[in-house]
């Protein structure tokens, strides 16, 4: 148990070394009971700047590599995150609440990117295309993009750096990561295995402070930073682009989310239960493919309304470090009071509380089920990010369709069906990146993630996910004949 502490390390990584310029240091704190897991030096925007000069003057030298020679130290930094599972994991449990098990479970998914980029990094495959006159040729190549800031949350302290840097990294760019300040002993812990697995110096870089503004702006700002891909709020993502506008920078923002989760009257009901329980309950709501709305008809709304509450009633709140505890706490008091925002308006506004509704002590919420939900109640407009989950009414899949569509957001959607006539006609009518057909659960490194509308633009994982990390040169050769 005591062997993930090797793993804790309190310092960011700048040009190939431990860097500490502040004696200032934080407390990053356990969500589960407020106790202090650790201290970490507090760098700020002064030790960016650094860490972008280190990168940069990193990128042509890594660039020019073969994409073999930088597959073999992404494939050894993938090999020992893995042979250091547990010990990340219960990092990871303990500096975000999430349940142990589903640590683990992001280790294996968030190193599957560092693998399945290190082998995309020998088919970053360019084009021949036939020249437009006989004495032509047209080729096209992709390039690398240069240096490239990360911006990562907490609600996947490992996965979402893995998401960004190892496309980026494989591609032949250079990073400076910016973790969330709630989370940093995980990307420590990886960035302690991605020295050992032999990066030369600069190319990676992780740099922890509280001050996200200022270290945020300074990457946005910065004209050595060809691109930022962030993951968070809208707003952040919002505040993110205008700072990038002086620059030009290319952006990747995954954003927010308003998932709906529609159950039509033809659906496996036992399964859309399942579904929606994987999809709404996850690391207690605090994901942004999380199930925000579940719209049912109005046919099975009670016997679905019954058997989710059943199911709800077995979760297990409690110290992701226990055997068996599903239900994480909040990642802050900001979250708690927010989800309670959410449940109050909608009681304000008639909706029923099923099961739950409350907070169970600071730092839990009860697993909620809120009945009745209309259009008019704040969730339906917002992301909840909690235990919470409301069940709207519908009578035509066109009703649906126009539920499920309104709101900004446009990143997860889930439907249940066996109509596959239905399923082709709803999946193409919804707004959104990604739609589950009779799954809750739809991410994956082979898989392209990333939203539209309001939720953000860009793809990550999947084929589709290097390119947002190269550039397209066309090159034309002439007189050949
Ligand atoms: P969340 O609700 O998931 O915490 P945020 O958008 O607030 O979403 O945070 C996502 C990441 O963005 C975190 O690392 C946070 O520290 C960082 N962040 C917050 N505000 C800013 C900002 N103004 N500029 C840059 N990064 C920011």
């Amino acid at each position: 148990m005591e062997e993930y502490k090797k793993l804790l390390f309190g310092k960011s990584y700048i040009n190939g070394e431990w860097f500490s310029a502040n004696t200032e240091t934080f407390e990053v704190l356990n969500p589960a009971d407020n106790s202090v897991v650790a201290r970490v030096s507090n760098e700020n925007a002064q030790a960016v700047s650094q860490a972008i000069d280190a990168a940069h003057a990193a990128f042509k030298p890594w660039s020019k590599k073969s994409g073999k020679e930088r597959s073999v130290i992404m494939q050894r930094w993938y090999a020992l995150i893995m042979e250091n599972k547990e010990s990340i994991a219960v990092i990871m449990t303990l500096e975000s609440g999430k349940p142990l098990q589903e640590s683990r479970g992001e280790v294996d998914y968030g190193a599957a990117f560092i693998q399945w980029f290190a082998e995309e990094a020998k088919r970053l495959y360019g084009d021949i295309i036939p020249g437009y006159t006989a004495d032509r040729r047209i080729m096209v190549i992709k390039q690398p993009i240069g240096v490239v800031g990360a911006i990562t949350p907490w609600n996947f302290p490992l996965a979402m750096i893995t998401r960004k840097v190892s496309p980026a990294l494989a591609a032949g760019c250079t990073v400076v990561i910016r973790p969330s300040e709630e989370t940093p002993l995980t990307a420590l812990a990886i960035t302690h295995l991605a020295e050992k697995a032999g990066f030369p110096k600069g190319v990676f870089n992780m740099v922890v402070g509280t001050d996200a503004s200022s270290m945020g702006k300074i990457l946005c700002e910065s004209s050595l930073v060809s691109k930022i891909s962030f993951t968070g709020s809208t707003r952040v993502g919002q505040i993110l682009s205008t700072q990038s506008v002086s620059t030009l920078k290319k952006l990747s923002l995954e954003l927010g989310g308003n998932a709906p989760f529609i159950i039509f009257e033809d659906a496996d009901i036992d399964a859309a239960v399942k579904g929606a329980i994987a999809g709404k309950f996850r690391f207690s709501g605090q994901t942004c493919v999380c199930v925000n709305r579940i719209l049912v008809h109005e046919k099975i709304y009670e016997i679905f309304t019954d058997k989710f509450v059943k199911a709800v009633s077995e979760l297990k709140p409690g110290n992701g470090m226990q055997e068996g505890i599903n239900i994480a706490p909040l990642i802050n008091k900001k979250a708690m009071d927010r989800v309670e925002g959410f449940v109050e308006d909608a009681i304000s506004k008639g909706g029923k509380i099923l099961i739950g509704g409350k907070r169970i002590n600071e730092n839990f919420f009860a697993p909620t089920v809120i009945g009745d939900a209309t259009a008019a109640m704040n969730f339906a407009k917002e992301e909840i990010f909690g235990p919470v989950a409301p069940i709207f009414k519908f009578s035509t899949d066109e009703e649906a369709i126009n539920l499920a569509n309104d709101t900004i957001y446009g990143l997860a959607s889930y439907l249940y069906t066996n109509d596959l006539k239905r399923s082709w006609k709803i999946s193409e009518a919804l707004e959104y990146g990604i739609v589950g057909i009779n799954e809750g659960l739809i991410s994956s490194e082979v898989a392209p993630f990333g939203g539209i509308k309001h939720s953000g633009s860009g793809r990550e994982g999947s084929k589709y996910g290097i390119e947002d990390y190269v550039e397209i040169k066309y090159i034309c050769i002439g007189n050949i004949e």
